[in-house]
């Protein structure tokens, strides 16, 4: 079984003086986490064990109890008659903050360490413990109760006491067989929410190569996620290499204009107050508009890829991985400008990917050399240029192919995502029929099979897919009858070396 998670976001209906209750519990929320994340920096060994056996060690490092009449550090000199559901929620999420922070910091010190071996000058910044504190309450059972569709009565901490709240809920409702979690208040400008994560299991989709090799009605959904107005050229194909539709999701041009102007304030502000104190940040609501307007339209194109993946029926999602981002060179707001329009680039991915989960669509990666230089119909070096010139040498950037050998002559971006669909079905089908094994280290045990993986072959679901492939080669070594896509027969194979070497 496969499991999806969403949040399900309710408005909250209270009488206005409430507000501040909300404020006040969500106040001593961060503040008891704050407390716990200092407890565990005072004894990192709590780190080792597993939440729960975590969750008892920190609770008698603080609470005080019959048994436990003076704890170490006793939580009480924070805040008095906390109840446990409410400290034990604050304590998960310090948990969940200092294992992030001390993972970081670990893998800082082992990059210091390589480089420091190395003799190179390590500039590099250590993580930083939070300085502020800002999580939303998670409100565990004990601090909720009588939930129904339209009412919940919460139990908040007014500033001076306890005190259940009876409030009314709004918007969409829980859907009926899921699995609810603790919900969190959340608060959305000036306003209160309920959040509720919800978790639905279905039976999960074949494997990739499953659906690759033995089914040739699958349809694959390749996407080139672009840096210009593109911002997502989406191809439909068969795993036969039949193209059925294209989408072009734009956007890129408005959201790089938005920015720029955004940058271009900020630098003009920069320039009027002259040198920016340290450690503040400056602009706030300025750098808040741009990261508001580039998070929106990632889940405006994510949902749109999925939407178009689904209309056609397609059940795997495939783009290229990301690469580095390359240095603009130029002003302040070019520069800023690029290196935003890289990161929703892997946003848009990271969306696209749970969003498709949630369909039952899955994700994978291709490897992104020379997806744009090669031709989607006879895989030569392609021309890239721009209409009324002359086609010619290859300018990245430019909108249009054409192919010198077969005459192909097309949209860039879409021949890219042509190209990045092909790669995935070549994937499977290279690794059950094409490509003689690669030569196995006498070392490797016969459970290394990566061998039959590509290096940049990645699948972002399923993590028992490396094995399942295994079985997979050796049914296909048998069926004799199975033609490969340029026709080839897979008994042609030398599939018996492979077996030698295993
Ligand atoms: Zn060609």
């Amino acid at each position: 079984m496969a499991k999806a998670t969403t949040t399900i976001r309710q408005g909250l209906n209270y009488s206005p003086h409430h507000a501040a209750w909300f404020a006040a519990t969500q106040t001593l929320f961060n503040q008891i986490a704050a407390f716990y994340f200092e407890v565990i920096q005072a004894h990192e060994g709590v780190l080792d064990l597993s939440n729960k056996e975590a969750l008892t060690a920190l609770e008698t490092l603080t609470h005080a109890t019959k048994e436990n009449p003076t704890p170490v550090m006793p939580l009480s000199e924070v805040a008095e008659h906390v109840p446990a559901m409410f400290r034990r929620a604050a304590i998960h999420a310090a948990l969940g903050s200092a294992r992030s922070f001390f993972a970081h910091l670990k893998k800082w010190r082992a990059r210091r360490e390589k480089a420091q071996a190395k003799g190179k000058k390590f500039t590099e910044r250590p993580a930083v413990p939070p300085r502020t504190w800002n999580k939303s309450t998670t409100l565990y059972a004990g601090q909720w109760k009588d939930r129904h569709a339209g009412s919940i009565l919460l139990k908040v901490w007014t500033g001076t006491c306890w005190s259940w709240l009876k409030c009314r809920i709004t918007g969409r409702g829980l859907p009926a067989d899921i699995e609810m979690g603790s919900p969190s208040l959340v608060r959305h400008g000036n306003h209160w929410w309920l959040h509720t994560p919800i978790e639905k299991q279905f039976s999960g989709p074949p494997k990739i190569e499953k659906q690759v090799t033995t089914n040739v009605d699958t349809k694959i959904c390749a996407v080139d996620l672009n840096l210009n107005e593109h911002l997502a050229v989406c191809t439909i194909q068969t795993v036969e290499g039949t193209c059925l539709s294209t989408r072009f999701i734009g956007g890129g041009q408005e959201i790089a204009g938005f920015r720029k102007k955004q940058f271009g304030r900020i630098a003009r502000n920069r320039r009027k107050t002259g040198i920016i104190a340290e450690g503040e940040q400056d602009n706030v609501d300025r750098w808040r508009k741009i990261a508001h307007a580039d998070e929106s339209l990632s889940h405006l194109v994510s949902a749109r890829i999925v939407q178009f993946a689904k209309e056609h029926g397609a059940t795997i999602l495939v783009f290229e991985h990301l690469g580095n981002l390359k240095p603009q060179k130029g002003k302040y707001s070019r520069r800023g400008n690029s290196k935003r329009a890289f990161w929703m680039k892997g946003r848009i991915f990271r969306y696209a990917r749970y969003k498709a989960w949630n369909e039952g669509i899955i994700t994978s990666r291709v490897s992104p050399r020379h997806t744009s230089r090669e031709c989607a119909r006879c895989h030569a070096l392609v021309v890239r240029y721009e209409a009324g010139q002359s086609a010619e040498g290859y300018t990245a950037g430019d909108p249009l192919v054409l192919c010198p050998q077969c005459e192909m002559k097309g949209h860039a971006d879409r021949n890219a995502s042509l190209v990045i669909g092909q790669r995935l079905v070549a994937r499977y089908q290279q690794s059950t029929q094409e490509k003689p094994p690669t030569p196995l280290a006498p070392e490797r045990s016969a459970k290394a099979e990566g061998v039959l993986l590509s290096q940049e072959a990645e699948s972002l679901i399923g993590p028992s897919i490396r094995s399942a492939r295994h079985g997979e080669n050796h049914e296909h070594g048998t069926a004799q009858e199975t033609a490969g896509m340029d026709g080839c027969s897979v008994s042609d194979m030398p599939r018996q070396l492979r077996l030698f070497n295993e």
